[in-house]
C-alpha cells in the first residue's frame, strides 16, 4: 500500500506542517526545511527539533521528506550561483539529518548555454561536494524528474542515469518522480501501453529501486508541452485511470504519493482533502 499525503507549508514553524496535514487526512508529508525562497538557513534549535519529533509521533505521519530550495542550481554556468547552491544544499542536508528526514528532493538544475553533458557533470560533482561538506551519514538526495523546460536537466531517464553515473558515490542518490513533469516531458502515463514503456525504460536506465518518492500531480498542460503546471487529480490530462494504475502497480508498492496540487478550497473543503480522498479511493 502507498501512503498518501501532500506538501505542506511550514509557516509559523516546521512542526506546524503536521497539523495542516492531519486536517486534510494525509499519511505522509513533504516540507521545506527552511524558507524556500531565501538562501540563509540558520541552525535548527533543539526546541524546534523536539516539537517536530513530538508532532511526528503524535500524528504518526510516515514518511516525512524534504524538498530543497527552488533557488538551487547545481548545473549553473555561473560559478558564484553554483557555489552558493552547493553550500545551501549541504546546509539543507544537515537540517534534514537533525530532523530525522530520510530524503531531500531537489531539481537537478538548468545548464544555461553550457550544453547537456557539461550540465550533467556539474550536477554530479555538486551532489558529491554537498554530501561531503554536510558530513552526515543518513540523508539521501533524490533527483526529481523535470518537465524539461528551457535547459532543465533530468527530463529523460538516461539523463538521470548519467548524473548517477558521473557521481563518485551514487549510493546516497535516488529519484523522485513527478507524474505531471514526466507527462509534460513527453511520456504518456495516461495510456497504459505508453506508460508501461516508460516504466520499463526507467527500470533499465536507473532501476526502480532508486525510485523512492512519487509526486502525484495531474497535468494542466498537454503531453510533451515541457511546461510545469500541476492540476487536481482527475482534472488534468493524466486523468484518474493513470493514478489508479500507479497506485496498484506492485513495482511501486510502498512508495509515498505526495500531492503538490493547487491549494485553496473546493466549496467548503480544502482541495488537499479532496485530492487525498480521490487517491485513497483509487488505491483500493
Ligand atoms: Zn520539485
Ligand atoms: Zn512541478
Amino acid at each position: 500500500m502507498n501512503p498518501i499525503g501532500a506538501h505542506m507549508s511550514i509557516a509559523g514553524g516546521l512542526s506546524r506542517a503536521f497539523q495542516r496535514l492531519e486536517a486534510v487526512g494525509g499519511e505522509c508529508l513533504q516540507l521545506f526545511v527552511k524558507p524556500n525562497v531565501q538562501w540563509a538557513a540558520g541552525d535548527v534549535s533543539l526546541e524546534e527539533v523536539e516539537r517536530f519529533q513530538k508532532e511526528r509521533a503524535r500524528t504518526r505521519v510516515n514518511p516525512v521528506v524534504a524538498h530543497a530550495s527552488y533557488l538551487l542550481n547545481l548545473a549553473s554556468p555561473e560559478a558564484d550561483l553554483r557555489r552558493r547552491s552547493i553550500l545551501t544544499l549541504a546546509l539543507e542536508i544537515v537540517r534534514c539529518a537533525r530532523l530525522g528526514l530520510p530524503y531531500l528532493i531537489l531539481h537537478p538544475g538548468s545548464h544555461g548555454s553550457s550544453g547537456l553533458g557539461v550540465g550533467i557533470r556539474r550536477i554530479a560533482a555538486g551532489l558529491d561536494q554537498a554530501l561531503k561538506r554536510a558530513a552526515v551519514p543518513e540523508v539521501e538526495l533524490l533527483l526529481e524528474t523535470t518537465a524539461g523546460a528551457g535547459t532543465q536537466v533530468g527530463h529523460r531517464p538516461e539523463q538521470l542515469r548519467d548524473i548517477l553515473g558521473h557521481s563518485r558515490d551514487s549510493s546516497r542518490l535516488g529519484i523522485c518522480l513527478d507524474t505531471s513533469h514526466v507527462f509534460a516531458a513527453g511520456f504518456d502515463l495516461s495510456r497504459e501501453a505508453e506508460g508501461e514503456q516508460f516504466w520499463q525504460d526507467l527500470e533499465r536506465q536507473v532501476g526502480l529501486e532508486r525510485l523512492k518518492v512519487i509526486h502525484a500531480n495531474d497535468s494542466r498542460t498537454p503531453l510533451g508541452s515541457h511546461s510545469d503546471r500541476h492540476m487536481h487529480i482527475g482534472q488534468g490530462y493524466l486523468g484518474k485511470a493513470a493514478f489508479a494504475r500507479l497506485l496498484t502497480d506492485p513495482r511501486l508498492a510502498g512508495r509515498p504519493f505526495i500531492l503538490e496540487t493547487p491549494k485553496g478550497t473546493a466549496g467548503d473543503q480544502s482541495w488537499d482533502a479532496v485530492n487525498i480522498r480521490t487517491l485513497k479511493a483509487l488505491r483500493r
